[in-house]
């Protein structure tokens, strides 16, 4: 079998995995090798045809498949050496990784590993709806490859589950490709559309509101017989129910990470988030082994992803350089309406790129504090106007270098 050698493999040719590509090559690592599974290069963004991409890495404003060529072609010039139609398959060793690709099977073996796989929406079968498996039932990424990529029908009239950022992602591909929006539905008593641009997401969430986003409501059944010919809609305030006619059903959100890979090398997965567990050096469970991106925790907008590769590839470099690596050593814990966090581990006390932790709860609340804990000794305490769920709230990290690595886990509470 065919062995390469790299000193850097990156699984995911994304906006994480692209990005820290390049940027490992700008701090001079030889040889780095970017694999996807997929034809092209360029990660979801390619999927997505409208603006939103680019503010934060880039500083300008690009439709996705602008944003994923810009990437590709920077990577390319910069000597980043990218295999697309290559799928990880699994692990042979401890820094080797097998593939299949259209040349046959190989493995490839290197000084580091970042995994950067994404994250994928949960389909109606995990969401367990009940109804017949018909025609019409789309996630945002399989609509957007029917309307953007092969140019196939969808339907006329849909019904869109999740009232989130993507959700709105989804809205804009019916509505380009002139769809009626018959509903989009959200469990939670609110939408949950943050976006970046303020007037743009105010056009844009008035335009949702009149496509009447229904709150507490959830889509109950799926109706028809060869295709989706109706949903039943149950308002979860008043239990009641009715239908609601149609021929595409969209469902939107609850991502899940691409852990696969993660898994089959025997990483410690964080319960909460479900991706890989990382220190704030982005660093796995696994000597040599990094994860960044939606991998980590589900979808979060692509330049924060790209932002993310950036830094995993200066730890990625500082590993190289060293060849310290300090294993786990203290989890951070969360405590219920905080469903995930990460960095959700602490290795070592010294140089933490990451400056802030990021973390998520599960339900509306107002004027709150949030509070770090090691045993009964408070840390830090930040107070928040408002958190929402489906929005990433960033915990300042100051206190990451003063703890004692030999005591009790550390905790995230919230209280009143
Ligand atoms: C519908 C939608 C709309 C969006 N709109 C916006 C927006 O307007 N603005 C914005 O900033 N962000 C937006 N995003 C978010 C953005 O696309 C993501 O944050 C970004 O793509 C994350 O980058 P990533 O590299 O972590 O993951 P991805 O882009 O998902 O890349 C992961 C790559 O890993 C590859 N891979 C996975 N497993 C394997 C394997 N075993 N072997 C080989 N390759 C593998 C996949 O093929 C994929 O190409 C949107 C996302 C979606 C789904």
């Amino acid at each position: 079998m065919d062995i390469k050698h790299t000193d850097v493999l990156i699984v995911g040719a994304g906006p994480t995995g692209l990005s820290a590509a390049l940027t490992l090559k700008k701090l001079g690592v030889a040889k780095v090798t970017v694999v996807d599974r997929e034809l092209e290069a360029g990660g979801m963004p390619r999927l997505c045809h409208h603006i939103g991409f680019g503010i934060r890495d880039w500083h300008r404003i690009y439709s996705g498949p602008q944003y994923a060529r810009q990437y590709v072609k920077k990577a390319i010039a910069n000597g980043v050496d990218i295999h697309t139609s290559t799928t990880i398959t699994g692990w042979t060793g401890e820094n080797t990784l097998s593939f299949t690709s259209p040349n046959g099977l190989g493995e490839i073996e290197a000084k580091a590993i970042l995994l950067a796989t994404g994250c994928r929406e949960r389909p109606r079968a995990a969401r367990m709806i009940p109804g017949k498996r018909v025609q019409g039932v789309f996630t945002t990424g399989s609509l957007q490859r029917f309307v953007d990529e092969h140019h196939l029908p969808v339907g006329t009239r849909a019904v869109i589950v999740g009232a989130e950022i993507v959700s709105l992602s989804a809205f804009l591909t019916l509505k380009q490709a002139g769809i009626k929006i018959a509903a989009m539905t959200t469990e939670l008593p609110r939408h949950q559309i943050y976006f970046p641009f303020s007037p743009i997401k105010w056009i844009l969430v008035d335009l949702l509101e009149r496509a009447t986003v229904q709150t507490l409501t959830r889509v109950s059944r799926i109706l028809g017989q060869k295709r989706v010919e109706a949903v039943e809609l149950t308002h979860l305030d008043t239990g009641k129910t009715e239908i609601t006619a149609c021929d595409a059903v969209i469902f939107t959100g609850d991502w899940i990470p691409e852990h696969e890979v993660a898994r089959a090398g025997g990483l410690a997965i964080n319960k909460g988030t479900r991706g890989p567990q990382v220190d704030a050096q982005y660093r796995t469970s696994k000597r040599g082994v990094f994860a960044a991106g939606n991998l980590l925790r589900g979808v979060e907008t692509a330049d924060i992803s790209a932002l993310e590769g950036r830094q995993a590839a200066h730890c990625i470099h500082k590993f190289l350089q060293t060849q310290t690596w300090y294993g786990h050593k203290l989890p951070i814990e969360v405590e219920q309406p905080i469903t995930w966090v990460y960095p959700n581990t602490i290795s070592d006390a010294e140089g933490q790129p990451i400056k802030y932790l990021s973390f998520r709860v599960s339900e509306f609340r107002k004027n709150v504090s949030v509070k770090v804990y090691q045993s009964n000794k408070l840390l830090h305490t930040q107070t928040f106007r408002q958190l929402s769920p489906l929005q990433t709230v960033r915990l300042n990290g100051d206190w990451l270098t003063a703890l004692n690595l030999e005591a009790e886990p550390i905790k995230l509470v919230i209280t009143s």
